[in-house]
């Protein structure tokens, strides 16, 4: 059974990490990965990265309504074109605003069983890995927004 993970808040200092890639996908980090997607499902979030749950490793989730999608040491290694949306995050409760995003994008990752993959995608989905690899950098999407609102 999966747990439902503590997401730590805006002003802990593992949120301004550089997060640590993982060199082998072991039992341990399946653990977390399945107890990250539980937190993120938890929380009706669309997106999770291990620093948010404390845990200072390149390991992000996301689900954007069409499956869970999991990424171990993601890397963008191209992206196109420009979108602006608005974007929240649950370490920052309540808050929302617009973030520029490339549109597209190209990923590399591992992914659960240590096979290397390689994703092209577009619009939400692309906003929301974006945002989570920026966790693993230590940015937060405040540091980005036009017109921060709360509501
Ligand atoms: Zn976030």
């Amino acid at each position: 059974m999966a747990n439902v993970l503590e997401v730590v808040k805006a002003g802990h200092p593992v949120l301004k990490q550089i997060a640590q890639p993982i060199e082998f996908v072991n039992k341990n980090w399946k653990t977390l990965l399945d107890d990250m997607a539980a937190t993120m499902y938890a929380n009706d979030g669309c997106g999770l990265a291990a620093p948010q749950v404390g845990k200072s490793v390149r390991i992000i989730v996301l689900d954007d309504g069409t499956g869970l999608l999991e990424l171990i040491n993601p890397v963008i290694v191209e992206m196109d074109g420009e979108q602006v949306g608005p974007e929240g995050c649950l370490s920052v409760p309540g808050f929302f605003g617009d973030v520029k995003r490339a549109d597209k994008i190209t990923v590399e990752a591992l992914n659960r069983n240590n096979k290397k993959v390689k994703l092209k995608t577009e619009g939400f989905k692309a906003r929301i890995i974006q945002h989570e690899i920026d966790h693993l950098d230590g940015i937060l999407f405040i540091e980005k927004a036009d017109s921060l609102k709360q509501g």
